[in-house]
Formats: structure tokens, sequence, C-alpha cells
């Protein structure tokens, strides 16, 4: 194809260097904007079509349920219901199998279980029986599949995944996320051959993570060099 314009080839070829390097920018970039909003869900704001559930506001029933708002109350329900408040969450009425927002019912049902005690679900509006439902923006509460939501572990690139698992590990053991934080003592309670293994699952991922870290710096450097020469 670039035979006939040799001149417009080689334009096509640094069009398409450019957009590469776009690309990689965008997501090292998102890579870091979602492991922040990961930190801190309440405040993260997802896009249209495909955020992840951890940039979405989420409510679990489990949460409502202890408020009060349905089923049985918890001895502190005062505690959750100001939990359900703080992500947007003010029901005017609530009864059985729904619960009144100002701009939207959500509908619940209870299961029992055979050998006794019950659970409780939300009903999304697709029909789904779910126990988490999503909300950003202004947009309605609905299962992750009305939203067509991932997971940010699925979504991210190699090297993301391999930090994320190396922070879930950190945060697991009561830690803070970060690596430049002392790696978590062990928990009281928690069995040691137990802390070990999920020591040495930690230090796997967090070496690959660096690993990759260094060789896509390494290209960086090389890309910029070659641009200035
Ligand atoms: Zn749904």
């Amino acid at each position: 194809m670039g035979r006939l314009h040799p001149a417009s080839g080689r334009l096509q070829a640094r069009v398409r260097r450019h957009r590469v390097e776009a690309a990689q920018l965008a997501l090292s970039l998102g890579g870091v904007a979602r492991l922040d909003q990961e930190q801190e869900p309440g405040r993260a704001r997802g896009g249209d079509g495909h955020c992840t559930v951890e940039q979405t506001r989420v409510i679990e029933i489990g949460t409502l349920r202890r408020a009060g708002y349905v089923g049985q109350p918890a001895p502190n329900w005062w505690k959750w219901r100001y939990k359900a408040n703080a992500i947007g969450i003010w029901p005017s009425r609530w009864g059985d199998g729904f619960i009144q927002l100002p701009n939207q019912t959500l509908q619940t049902v209870q299961v029992s279980w055979r050998f006794g005690g019950q659970r409780f679900y939300f009903i999304c509006d697709c029909g789904r029986t779910v126990e988490k439902l999503h909300s950003f923006r202004d947009r309605p509460w609905r299962c992750r599949h009305c939203y067509g939501l991932t997971y940010a572990t699925r979504q991210a690139t190699p090297r993301d995944r391999y930090q994320i698992k190396a922070q879930k590990i950190r945060e697991r053991l009561g830690g803070a996320p970060g690596f430049l934080d002392a790696f978590p003592l062990k928990p009281k309670g928690m069995h040691g051959k137990r802390y070990e293994r999920l020591r040495n699952r930690h230090d796997d991922a967090e070496a690959r993570f660096l690993g990759m870290m260094a060789g896509h710096i390494l290209r960086l450097g090389e890309r910029l060099r070659r641009k200035r020469a």
C-alpha cells in the first residue's frame, strides 16, 4: 500500500506511533486514577458505559438491613443509617418489599433459608436479585449488569493487576495499600502459615509489578532520547 505514496506511508507510520503513545499514556494515567478511586470509592465518579464497579457508589443490602430499612435493625442501627445517608440513601418511607427514596423506589425481597434464618436482596429493575446496587452521577440505583460494570482488576493492564493484587493483600492484613509503608504485621488470630502464604503472594506480585514498571519507564526514556536525537 505504501508503495504508491512513500511520503504518505511515512506520515501514516508517524500517526500510528503517536496513537500508540497516546494510548499508553492514557492507560498509565487511567491506571493511577483507578487505583486512587479504589481507595476512596465514595468520592469516585464513573464515566458512561465502561466504568468499573470501583468507580461507582455502591449500596449493599446488608447496610440497609442493619440500618433497619429491611428486616430487623441492628442494635447500633443509627451507625448504619448514617453510613447509608453518607452515600446518598435518604429513605422517606420503607416497608415490606420497598424502600422509598426521593426519586426512586428500591424493591427488596426476603428469602428464607431452608433450615431457618433469612436473607434480603434487592430486586433490580432488570429483574435480577442482587446484593449490591450501583449509582454514579445522577443515575438511578441499578445492578452492575445494567450498567455493564466490570471490576478494575479485569479491565486493568497486567501491570495494574499485580499492583492491585499486592494492595489488596496489604489491606486485608490491615495495612496501608502503598508500597512505601512497611508490610503489615500478622493480625491477631491469623495462622502463621496463612500470613506467610499471603506475604509470599504479595512479594511475588510486588516484584512483578516493579519489574514491569521498570520496563515501562525504560521504554519511555528510550522514546524520549530518540525524540531528542
Ligand atoms: Zn439490573
